[in-house]
């Protein structure tokens, strides 16, 4: 289908470059990473070899300097073929893009594929309200002497550095929360799995923080920056999980359509059957929708402008379809969609992750509320 008036001829190469590589290299080894359920080093190596590590990454340090359009192309494309590598190449991307501070040695690791970096932000009772956050970074001579507890990190265990977001002082003399670059192998910290049902080989795991001491130029961005930077890399993020799950569901529905038209029961192609037809182009019709919202937002991303009601549309409609989508396809399958043989009992395991990273999509409700009737009704603290 053409998009020409969306895309340049250059973006629709980088399409089919991409589809090509994810198609060839990334869906045959899915169902072996999923079973394995740990960060595939062989994954990581794959990306950075093909460039999609460091996408947005300036030329001068190693980068392929695309534009955020070309980004959501490559996160679409990747998670046609196994959403735990969108995952993956989009914090690496964003993270390592949005925070500035890394170092050039790591980014250079990280989009070679050598290494991983994660953020560390969630906790037990600061997900969505990351102003409860209770990590502290206590200032003692020249270092920061961390404290606390993150949950549900992404890439984690596996990632050499971490993002991790704490209070600490900020000039004005209070408390304000700001990032830090902290070594996964640091004395103090501990990492455990957690187990998830989907995106599995993305990895996910929970990072506990006792006095660990990291210098004071351990800052990404400035002292009090960090939820400044988390929402500046929040408009692209929110673009790329939708645009993740539209790629998964766009997949699903190419294959259920062609099962469709092949499965005779009753002497006729099941797709004979509205009932079977009808779900599948509304679908079909949703994550074009989707996709449409999804790359409005990186375009104003891309012109310098603000994105983060466009990019919060993008993530409630996006993630929702393309759930949708792949959660109706199954049961067309027959009791084949539900067997762990076929692809799409994963990928309906996949997509369901991307409900929650970033903002699950309440949230994503609650700050259109905030942005379109006013904060007065939003219900959030001022
Ligand atoms: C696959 C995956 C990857 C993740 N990766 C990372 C990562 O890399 N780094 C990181 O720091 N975190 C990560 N997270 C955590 C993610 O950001 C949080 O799960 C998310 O912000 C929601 O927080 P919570 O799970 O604590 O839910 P809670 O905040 O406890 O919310 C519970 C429920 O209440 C709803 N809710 C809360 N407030 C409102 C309201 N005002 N109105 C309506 N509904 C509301 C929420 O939508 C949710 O359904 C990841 C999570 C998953 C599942």
């Amino acid at each position: 289908m053409p998009d020409h008036f969306l895309f340049t001829p250059g973006h629709e190469a980088y399409r089919a470059r991409v589809r090509e590589f994810a198609r060839t290299e990334l869906a045959p080894r899915s169902s072996e990473w999923d079973r394995a359920a740990v960060l595939p080093r062989e994954a990581l190596r794959l990306l950075g070899d093909h460039g999609l590590l460091g996408i947005v990454a300036p030329r001068s340090r190693g980068g392929e300097e695309r534009d955020y359009v070309s980004l959501g192309i490559a996160i679409e494309e990747i998670a046609a073929a196994d959403v735990s590598c969108a995952q993956i190449a989009w914090i690496q991307n964003t993270i390592g893009h949005f925070f500035p501070g890394w170092g050039e040695d790591t980014l250079r690791a990280v989009q070679r594929g050598e290494a991983a970096i994660a953020l560390a932000t969630s906790e037990e009772d600061a997900g969505s309200d990351v102003s409860a956050m209770k990590t502290t970074a206590t200032l003692d001579g020249d270092e920061y002497v961390i404290d606390g507890s993150k949950i549900h990190v992404s890439l984690t265990p596996g990632a050499s550095v971490l993002a991790v977001s704490c209070r600490m002082p900020a000039p004005d003399g209070r408390r304000a929360i700001g990032m830090l670059r902290v070594p996964a192998d640091a004395p103090g910290v501990t990492i455990a799995p957690m187990e998830q049902m989907g995106a599995r080989a993305h990895s996910l795991g929970a990072v506990r923080l006792d006095r660990v001491r990291v210098p004071c130029t351990a800052t990404l961005g400035a002292q009090n920056e960090g939820k400044a930077l988390m929402y500046a890399r929040y408009n692209v993020s929110r673009c790329l999980s939708p645009l993740a799950a539209l790629g998964a569901a766009g997949d699903v529905l190419r294959r259920t359509m062609d099962f469709a038209r092949g499965k005779v029961v009753f002497g006729r192609p099941i797709a004979m059957n509205q009932s079977v037809s009808f779900p599948l182009v509304e679908h079909q019709a949703k994550v074009e929708a989707g996709r449409l919202l999804c790359y409005r937002a990186l375009w104003m991303n891309d012109q310098g402008l603000d994105a983060s009601t466009e990019a919060a549309m993008a993530k409630w409609f996006g993630i929702g379809a393309g759930i949708d989508a792949v959660k109706d396809c199954l049961p067309l399958w027959g009791a084949n969609g539900y067997l762990k043989e076929f692809p799409i009992e994963q990928k309906l395991r996949d997509v369901l992750s991307l409900n929650f990273t970033g903002g699950t999509l309440n949230i994503m409700r609650v700050l259109l509320v905030r942005q379109l009737l006013g904060a007065d009704f939003a219900g959030l603290r001022a």
